[in-house]
């Protein structure tokens, strides 16, 4: 009894050695493990030999849930965590912003025709519909370290954490889904005099600042002038997103704020600058000119073809492309809106992992960072580097050639058919766009005749112009969304498809792929063109304009919605506008 009592107090003064203490000189055999907890001394007899301890701390590891770390709770992030089936892994979720953001809606939210709280939903709510546990860290990523497996943090909520309150976090695999931030193009005076159009408090600054420009605008002992330039709003950008903003704009000036600053009404003017020839150039040309002429038709002013080479407090410089004229141009503010560049966290990891040459973190077609094991990335902080066809046509042409003849028979090829259109989705698209019923249609000869059969160069001949219709995905929320949901699948699926591989054959190694590899399929894109109309392209070559496609934008959109408190929140916004306007206080 002495003994113990002595003992216990030794454990208790000493709680670093207080988890394990060997009892027995008897090696190899019956080994009494004292393992100390909170006073209580609990002793485990017959645990196995320091031999055997690698294999048992192996069959742990092994046993023990595989923990997922995720960097960002944007569309990417979220889609995945939704669909993840959280109960076979140990997930923890980083992030700066402890909500999702519903960004199609931040147009909107930038002239009160929706709120800021209506757009958002907290991660915590999202996740806690899930059977099992999530873990969420609000802090930022600051590096990521692929080679010890772990990513370090830093939270900006608690200013009590040792160090510069940064920690720590290991992980299995990491999904990198942190997204990407505004791009300047490093263009001067962009980063001190511009509003940004990216995140939720964007919008909220920028709805202060309309506000703004119109208070200021109506101070007595102003010049008419400098009302006029108080009221010049400039939109640099004409893509989706900056079109969007123009078109809100005018309507939040011409159906409420008219009304409540009749002194000025006539001195507001809205101009959007667009270096390519077109607004909407991404979209189909009908989408691109309507909106232009819709724009002419509400006087907002598009300067296309005019490039920005500084920005000031008070003046905007632009070049036009066709005279190389500089012009400056006096304004009350101006939203940046040209597009999204590579984070630094992003950055730093790609030269870590020898992507440093290259613009964007670059996946394979399973959405794992090259050179990089156990790491995937999603959004728009990514893109999926599709692998060429002529990279591996020998492979393909000696797998087809199953006689080793050295040519290729129809029947052969078709053989082949379902895995070459999964692993190269290029070859779909050359056959869309070429107008070609059936992929054997690609072996007809030169003269449009079916062939026998083809040898090795008829067969690159054949194929040499497929890989020509690759593209690179859109930094969509549509993209991101439809990605997060497909890692999620092959996660839940994991075990079963190394089991039972569901992917195409390996042309070049033998064997299938466990997975198929992502594919996007893309669902439309809208343009919101304000009065209530909209413009809309939808898959089939199908355009659409006008009233109808607005409220068919609505429906859409509201269905899209993340959660029913804020569809029911979108649309009570909705209807509030139309009832009552839209809200002009400065808050
Ligand atoms: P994000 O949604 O940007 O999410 C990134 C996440 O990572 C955020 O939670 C962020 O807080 C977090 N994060 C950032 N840095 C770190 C870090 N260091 N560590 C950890 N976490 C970090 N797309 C469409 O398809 N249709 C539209 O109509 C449309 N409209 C848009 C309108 C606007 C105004 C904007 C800005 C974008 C719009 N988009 C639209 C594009 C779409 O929002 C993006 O493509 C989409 O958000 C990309 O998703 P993501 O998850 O990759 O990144």
């Amino acid at each position: 009894m002495r003994f113990f009592s002595y003992f216990n107090k030794f454990l208790q003064s000493h709680p670093s050695s207080s988890k394990l203490l060997v009892l027995s000189s008897i090696r190899g055999f019956c080994l009494l493990l004292a393992v100390y907890s909170g006073g209580g001394l609990v002793v485990y007899a017959d645990l196995p030999s320091d031999k055997e301890k690698p294999s048992l701390a192996l069959e742990q590891e092994e046993t023990r849930k595989k923990r997922v770390l995720v960097l960002g709770t944007g569309w990417a992030g979220i889609s995945f965590l939704k669909d993840l089936d959280i109960s076979s892994y140990d997930v923890q979720v980083v992030s700066p912003r402890n909500y999702f953001a519903f960004t199609p809606l931040l147009p909107s939210v930038t002239c009160g025709t929706v709120e800021a709280r209506s757009i958002v939903e907290p991660v915590r709510n999202i996740v806690k519909k899930r059977s099992g546990e999530v873990k969420f860290w609000e802090a930022e990523c600051l590096k990521v370290d692929a080679v010890n497996k772990k990513v370090i943090c830093r939270s900006y909520v608690n200013e009590n954490l040792p160090g510069k309150n940064e920690f720590s976090l290991e992980y299995d695999y990491l999904v990198v889904a942190v997204g990407a931030q505004v791009n300047t193009f490093n263009t001067p005076g962009v980063a001190e005099n511009c509003y940004f159009l990216k995140e939720v408090e964007d919008a909220q600054s920028i709805r202060r600042a309309v506000i703004d420009c119109f208070e200021k605008a109506v101070l007595p002992e102003l010049t008419e002038e400098e009302r006029r330039i108080n009221l010049h709003f400039v939109i640099v950008g004409g893509g989706p997103t900056g079109v969007e903003f123009a078109a809100e704009l005018h309507d939040f000036v011409h159906e409420d704020l008219v009304k409540i600053y009749p002194s000025v009404k006539d001195l507001v003017a809205i101009s959007l600058i667009q270096s390519g020839d077109h607004i909407l150039n991404t979209y189909d040309e009908r989408i691109s000119s309507f909106a232009e002429q819709k724009f002419q038709r509400d006087g907002i002013e598009v300067l296309t073809g005019h490039r920005v080479l500084s920005v000031s407090d008070r003046l905007i410089d632009v070049k036009a492309k066709s005279t190389g004229q500089n012009v400056s141009i006096p304004h009350g503010m101006v939203v940046w809106s040209t597009g999204v560049g590579t984070r630094p966290v992003v950055k730093d990891f790609m030269e870590q992992i020898g992507q440093g040459n290259r613009k964007v973190l670059a996946t394979d077609e399973w959405l794992r960072v090259k050179g990089c094991d156990d790491v995937y990335g999603l959004g728009d902080c990514t893109t999926v580097d599709q692998k060429k066809i002529m990279e591996d046509i020998s492979a393909i042409f000696k797998a087809a050639d199953k006689d080793n003849s050295g040519t290729l028979t129809i029947e052969e090829f078709k053989d082949v058919i379902e895995d070459v259109t999964i692993r190269y989705p290029q070859v779909e698209l050359y056959l869309q766009n070429n107008h070609l019923s059936d992929i054997t249609d690609l072996l007809k000869g030169a003269d449009g005749n079916e062939r026998e059969e083809v040898d090795i160069e008829e067969f690159k001949l054949a194929l040499a112009n497929v890989d020509k219709q690759t593209k690179s995905l859109p930094a969509t929320a549509q993209v991101a969304a439809q990605q997060g949901a497909y890692l999620a699948r092959c996660f839940n699926t994991r075990e079963k498809c190394i089991a039972e591989p569901e992917g195409p054959r390996k042309f070049r190694s033998g064997g299938r792929h466990e997975f198929r590899p992502f594919r996007y399929r893309h669902l439309g894109q809208f343009a919101p063109l304000g009065g209530e109309q909209a413009a809309a392209e939808l898959p089939g070559d199908w355009v659409s304009v006008g009233h109808s496609t607005q409220w068919l934008w609505y429906s859409i959109y509201a269905s899209k919605q993340v959660s029913w408190r804020t569809r029911y929140l979108v649309v009570g916004d909705w209807t509030r506008r139309f009832v009552f306007g839209r809200d002009s206080s400065r808050i």
